[in-house]
């Protein structure tokens, strides 16, 4: 069976945690999926300055910086029961499907 365009379950607001890069072991909750692309904005993750030219909202401007998108291939869930990444797989019940842990099979929400 195969999966249509999207490749991933993950789901913005799930804790997710880099497995390789310059970020690799830090955890983050995901901001952001652009599953056309493949790509996902980690909070705290790959983040770059910005310099930003004075605003109303911001009158002296400066540098701030920002998540930049990283590879969906990047990070995994982290599962708390695992302590670690994981891969997730989906039960499928009566009425909904089921996101759970593939290595301890706890749900997740
Ligand atoms: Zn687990």
């Amino acid at each position: 069976m195969k999966a249509n365009s999207v490749k991933t379950r993950l789901k913005v607001n799930d804790n997710v945690v880099v497995i390789c890069g310059a970020d690799r072991g830090r955890r983050g909750k995901v901001l952001f999926i652009d599953r056309r692309k493949g790509r996902i904005v980690v909070e705290g993750v790959n983040k770059k300055k910005k310099y930003m030219k004075p605003s109303q909202e911001n009158p002296k401007g400066g540098i701030i910086s920002i998540e930049r998108p990283i590879d969906i291939s990047n990070v995994m869930f982290f599962c708390e029961k695992c302590k670690k990444g994981v891969k997730l797989s989906v039960n499928i019940m009566e009425k909904s499907k089921n996101r759970v842990c593939k290595k301890c099979g706890k749900s997740i929400a």
